[in-house]
């Protein structure tokens, strides 16, 4: 029998997931059922992806530098991965501003939906929460983000997922001191990371297998769980404009593709598909970085030593989608508000947008933390905070799905783009899924 294709199957887990969800919520003891026996399936997975996180980046990372003969290339490596990384976010910033300036949903929005979205969400915890954390990085020094980054104990930073650009750190250091003890010295080392970053990858191709299922949970999850549909409603014009922008986006990263790495956008979707739905199930870019990692690597043909660098640090510095999705808000919200904005105002939100998207955890909801922080580079009225968060909070997480889907395919996009230029861009060595599941269950 023919077997489908990974993508159509996590598709069709999805839509099952979403229309299971939304009999649930009809039925009264939907969503206890949920919560109670499908959501588990779905946090099993995740955790399971966020396991084989930490081993994932310091193995191959670790080996992807030692592997690279010289110092000089990984400098060289590094500079382009960040400046490319820097372009695309300048690019996904501009087209916000621009749909927001053209489209101006906030304009639409009446007092009175301010008012009812005001109260629906007065005193939410959740809102609250993304208040308090916002205020604690913004009380940080200018330098805090690179303390942040040196971790004071290695097995500490390994044991926290959000410290993730505290591993990459240890790992380059460690990479970095392997290449200077020279090849002989260090290859017992080598072998070591090297078979561990062969195993790791198995275990993603085994998490793989349940994927169909677990997005099923998750999406059912999210149906049951999300907000009243005529709330959505009343900011269908504002949701409808960061789609605009992100699925602008997703064109923007086909032609960089195209004209770059001379392939079909085509074949470039097909590999990445698998993880791109994994981020809308999961809207974390970090418990989707290992498939990532294995799509690019195993089905695209890049070279190890340049995914293992750009992808992991891409995932905790580059979102694209994100830093969209704030510069549209940000502008919603002063819009529906009738805060004038002018253009010293919107630059700065190009750069703060630019700086919270390197800022943002590659987890869900992050984006509105760094949102807060946005809207008082440019003198939001702090008592309003609460207010503006509430006018775009339950249309949120949709938007996150969508936004995770975009930081996932900018840095799969800009890591092929810095293997062509490195002339490490080979032949996929999984050329079919259908060979690999195979593979995988034989
Ligand atoms: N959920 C996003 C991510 O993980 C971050 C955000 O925009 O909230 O990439």
């Amino acid at each position: 029998m023919k077997k489908i294709a990974l993508h159509w199957q996590i598709l069709i887990g999805m839509v099952l997931g979403i229309a299971f969800g939304f009999i649930m919520t009809q039925v009264d003891w939907g969503k206890d059922f949920v919560g109670d026996w499908i959501e588990p399936f779905g946090k099993i997975f995740v955790n399971l992806l966020k396991l084989i996180a930490v081993p994932l980046i310091l193995a191959s990372l670790i080996k992807g530098i030692s592997d690279l003969k010289d110092i000089a290339k990984f400098r060289n490596m590094g500079l382009r991965t960040v400046l490319i990384y820097i372009a695309t976010t300048v690019i996904a910033i501009t087209i916000g501003l621009g749909l927001v300036n053209l489209f101006k949903p906030g304009e639409g929005i009446s007092e009175e939906t301010i008012a009812n979205l005001s109260s629906t969400y007065e005193g939410n915890e959740n809102i609250k929460g993304k208040l308090a954390t916002a205020a604690a990085q913004k009380d940080a020094g200018p330098l805090q983000a690179l303390v942040d980054m040196v971790p004071d104990n290695a097995v500490a930073a390994m044991s926290n997922n959000s410290l993730m650009l505290q591993v990459i750190f240890f790992a380059i250091f460690l990479g970095i001191s392997m290449l200077l003890i020279g090849e002989k010295r260090a290859q017992p080392l080598k072998d070591f990371f090297d078979s561990l970053n062969d195993v790791v990858l198995k275990m993603v191709d085994l998490i793989m297998l349940t994927a169909p299922f677990a997005v099923f949970a998750l999406l059912a999850t999210v149906v049951v769980t999300s907000d009243d549909p005529e709330v959505l409603l009343a900011l269908l014009y504002y949701a409808l404009t960061v789609v605009a922008g992100l699925f602008l986006m997703i064109v923007v990263y086909c032609l960089i593709f195209t004209i770059y790495v001379k392939k079909s956008p085509f074949w470039f979707l097909n590999k990445i598909a698998p993880a791109q739905l994994l981020a809308f199930s999961t809207s974390s870019s970090a418990a989707t970085l290992p498939v990532t990692m294995e799509r690019v690597e195993e089905h695209m043909g890049v070279e190890k030593e340049v995914s293992s660098f750009v992808l992991p640090v891409g995932a905790t510095i580059n979102m694209d989608g994100t830093s969209l999705y704030q510069a549209v808000a940000a502008v919603f919200v002063c819009q529906a508000l009738g805060i004038d904005l002018n253009l010293g105002a919107q630059l700065t939100i190009v750069l703060t947008a630019l700086l919270a998207s390197i800022g943002s955890a590659a987890v869900p909801g992050a984006g509105m933390v760094m949102l807060v922080i946005v809207l008082e580079s440019i003198d939001f009225p702090s008592e309003l905070l609460p207010v503006a968060l509430a006018l775009i909070f339950a249309v949120d997480r949709p938007l996150d799905m969508l936004r995770t889907t975009v930081n996932v395919t900018g840095d799969a996009t800009v890591a092929s783009v810095v293997a062509k230029s490195l002339g490490k861009f080979g032949e996929p060595k999984v050329k079919e899924w259908d060979d690999h599941l195979d593979e995988v269950s034989s």
